[in-house]
This record gives structure tokens, sequence and C-alpha cells, in this order.
């Protein structure tokens, strides 16, 4: 071992990377709003994520433009998801017995621990001391590092993004993009303190080191585990996007691999994987497929030139179930983990991925987090929305997120987890609404409010404080649009 890889194992060995999670108490509320205020106060952070998921989002679109019948493939990767949730039982059947067939071994895990404690003993069966992992943000909800560190397999992250955040004992902040929220420097000190490469800035450098650090890492590897993009029932196929290459290095060079997959991963016919193909890369990063697609079907043959003697597929639950049985939550299920709807929030770009304080961030976490983990600790995700709606225009499966988050909301007030004063407020609301001299009544009074510490048409001082904490609001300018449309009706006559 290289002073670089003790340095590395080291650190590993003391890091949980399952930060957002492993801080969960198991009940109680968890509070958004420090992370969200540490967030907005960060102005590197707000310009590195704008930057990048503005850009994200310009390629995503240019892509989906020069893509014939676009919208219509959208429906359809829908529309095939969905069948599959609905008739899921069938095709995890299918896929396991194919799986088997292949000379693969399946296994099925009730919780994220239940998982971990799979994976942990398969790597003591097999005598398991250096782990390489890739493409599995499965394993970050489970938190395996920490429990394959625990039994002594040194774990290491192989997607360039993934590793910068293990040596720099970060998190990932976003689904696709881990390290989104970091710049070179930060990742060229990282490397310098942790690595002990030449300090430099330049990203070509700085890849080559991470490379050629991982080869040595991937030469020695004896179990590596991966996610899983899809699952296909048909031919019991294991389908693996990634643009790195290093996800083939985890499923060939070590002896074992481990593949570990929610439940809702499976799709029903080789046939169907050309269309989430389609729409995974360009939703993700507008590339029009991802540089490597890799297909695996059992483990390695006597007359295969390379491969795992095992392959062991582990399929989750964690809570799926219980979105699967709830008929109007059950399309969250559908998502490909793309990234287009964190990309596209308004939301997510002011705050980044870690003030989440979940493993999926953005608006697809605003749904799967309290759906996995509960609403009560979770209660403040579903709030933490616009209802812009962009997530919807981007979302590659049609995920009607701004609708189930209006239903996680209406949750919160039916099970009274929302605060008095918040409901409250909400009744106030409602009771305005229903006759239009209330509403015309409470216009006149918020231009009222509103103007009387104004200046340059906006007031950063309102007796509901959070209302201007991070902006100023803005007075309405001259008469109302009711009060014009009423003398232009006057007029009229
Ligand atoms: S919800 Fe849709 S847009 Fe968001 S990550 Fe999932 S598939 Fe992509």
């Amino acid at each position: 071992m290289t002073q670089a890889q003790d340095n590395l194992a080291a650190r590993t060995d003391s890091l949980d990377r399952s930060s957002p999670d492993a801080n969960e108490p198991s009940a109680g509320r968890i509070d958004f709003m420090p992370g969200v205020r540490k967030a907005l106060a960060d102005a590197p952070l707000q310009r590195a994520v704008s930057l990048a998921t503005l850009k994200k989002t310009d390629v995503r679109n240019a892509s989906f433009a020069k893509l014939k019948h676009a919208e219509d493939i959208r429906t359809l990767a829908a529309r095939i998801k969905q069948h599959t949730l609905d008739h899921l039982d069938r095709y995890l059947e299918q896929f396991v017995a194919n799986v088997e067939r292949l000379g693969g071994v399946v296994h099925f895990a009730e919780t994220g621990a239940d998982a971990n404690a799979i994976i942990c003993r398969i790597a003591r069966d097999n005598g398991s001391r250096l782990c390489v992992k890739a493409k599995s943000m499965t394993t970050e909800e489970t938190h395996l590092n920490a429990a394959l560190e625990k039994i002594g397999v040194q774990t290491v992250e192989t997607d360039l993004g993934e590793f910068i955040v293990q040596i720099d004992h970060d998190r990932p902040s976003h689904i696709v993009t881990p390290i989104i929220h970091k710049d070179r420097f930060t990742v060229a000190r990282a490397m310098h303190r942790e690595l002990g490469v030449p300090y430099t800035e330049d990203p070509t450098e700085l890849t080559q080191h991470a490379r050629t650090h991982l080869r040595d890492i991937f030469r020695r590897a004896d179990l590596g585990v991966t996610g899983v993009n899809f699952a296909i029932a048909d031919t019991g196929t294991i389908c693996l996007c990634t643009n790195e290459g290093n996800g083939r290095l985890c499923t060939t060079r070590p002896k074992v691999h481990v593949a570990l997959m929610g439940i809702e991963k499976v799709i029903p016919k080789f046939t169907d994987l050309p269309v989430f193909l389609k729409m995974l890369a360009r939703s993700s990063t507008g590339q029009p497929l991802t540089v490597y697609t890799s297909l695996i079907t059992g483990p390695r043959k006597p007359h295969d030139p390379d491969g795992p003697e095992q392959l062991h597929v582990v399929i989750l639950d964690a809570g799926r179930t219980g979105i699967l049985a709830q008929e109007e939550y059950r399309e969250v299920l559908r998502c490909i983990r793309c990234g287009a709807c964190l990309n596209g929030c308004p939301v997510y770009r002011k705050i980044g991925g870690h003030a989440y304080q979940s493993t999926y961030p953005g608006p697809i976490g605003k749904l799967v987090t309290p759906l996995l983990k509960g609403l009560e600790p979770y209660a403040d995700l579903p709030q933490a929305s616009s209802l812009c709606g962009v997530c919807r225009e981007v979302c590659p499966v049609r995920i009607d997120i701004p609708e189930i988050l209006v239903k996680l909301r209406r949750d919160e007030v039916d099970r009274k987890i929302v605060g008095p004063l918040h409901r409250l407020a909400f009744q106030l609301a409602a009771w305005t609404f229903a006759a239009p001299w209330r509403y015309r009544l409470a216009q006149r009074m918020m231009r009222f409010f509103l103007g009387l510490h104004a200046a340059d048409g906006y007031t950063s001082s309102l007796p509901l404080k959070s209302a201007t904490r991070v902006r100023d609001v803005a007075v309405p300018p001259g008469p109302s649009f009711r009060s014009r449309w009423v003398a232009g009706l006057k007029d009229d006559v």
C-alpha cells in the first residue's frame, strides 16, 4: 500500500457518508431551516449550483428539441413504468427467475439494514477486504459504506464525483452530479491533502490523478458493488448507464459483483430499454446516450474473457411497497433518477442539495423522502416548493410532482402534522377567497400595509419577518388590475 492509499483507508474507516440520514432522528421532526439559512448565506454555493443547473437545463432542452417525437417517447416511458408498477409482482418474479437461470443469486431485503447485512455477509463469505463502488444512490440510502467499513472492508467510491465527495468527507448534493456544489479549487485542495499528489487546479490533471489512484484500487479490489439503472424482466439483464467506465471495472474486475436495486427498477422487456435510454441521458446531461451502457447477464461463463465469478442481486423494499400500495402516490416510483427536476427547480438552485437533509434532494426528494421515511419527520419538505411546475415539465416519465406535493400537504393537514398557526392561516385564506368582497378587502389591506414602509417600490419590513428575510417584497404598482378592468367596462358602456 502506498502512503496515499493508507491515508485514504484511514479516512474511509472513520467516514460515515450517511450523514444526512445518519443524523436523522427515529422520531420527531427534522428542522429544515438551519440548513436552508446556511445555504442562502453561501453565495459561492448558489453561484456554483445555479451555473451548473442552468447549463444542464439548457443542454437538456436543446437535446430534447432535436429528438423526434420526444413528447410521445416521454408518454411511452411513463406508461411502461406505470404498467410495470401496476403489475410489479409479476415482473419481479420474471426478473428473479431469469437472473437465477443465468447463474446469479437473488436476495430480498426488507429494510436498508437488511440489505447491508446481506452484502456484509457476502463480503465475509468471500473474505473480501477491498470494495469498489459505482453508480448507486441506493447504497447511499442504506448507508452501505459505513456497514462495510465496520466489518473491515475498505470501501472506495469510483465515480469521480463520488470519489471526491468521499475523500473530502462530504456528501453528494445532487443525484447525478454529486459535487455540483464544489469548485475545482476545493477539489484541488482535497486531492493534494488526501492523495499526496502535487497541487494543481487543472481539471484534466486532477482527473488524471484520480484515475491513477483508482487504477491500483481496481487492480486489488475483490468486491464490486453497483446500483442498477434498469432491471429487465424478460431477460434477467441488469443495465448500468455510466459516463466514466468505472462501472465496467467494478462489475468485471473483482471476483464478486453485488448489484443493489430498489424494487421499482424493473422494466418488462429488453425492447423497452431504448425508450428509457433515450430519456435518461438526455434528461441528465443532454447526451443522446451515456458513454457506457453496460448490460450484465449473469456471472462469468466458461468462455467469457472476464467478469465476476459470482453475481448477487439484492432487491430492496425499504418502504417502496408502502408507496406502491397507495395508488395516488404510486407514480413516484416511476422515477429513473435523471436529476432533471433538480436542475430545473428554482428552490434547489438557491439552496443546493445538502439543505434537504435526505439522500434524495430536490423535487423528487421532497416526495420520495417523506413517503419512504415518514411524513412526520420530513414535513417541511413538501412545503419547500413554489409549485411552479418546472419539475413536471422536464420529468421524462411525467411524474406530476406539484400535484403530489399538494396531496402530501393535504395529508399534513389531515394528520395535524402542521402547527395550529399554519392551519389557522390557511383557514383564514380559504374564508377570504370564499367571498368576492372579502377578497377585495384583503387586496386593499395588502396594498396599504405593503406601502407603509416601501422605498423604490419594495418593502423589506413586514410583520411576518420570514417573508422578507431573504428578499424584498414588491408593492403592486398603480391601480389594481381589478379596478382598471372595472373602469374599462364602464368606459365601454
Ligand atoms: S422525478 Fe422525473 S425528472 Fe426528477 S429525477 Fe425522477 S425521473 Fe428525473
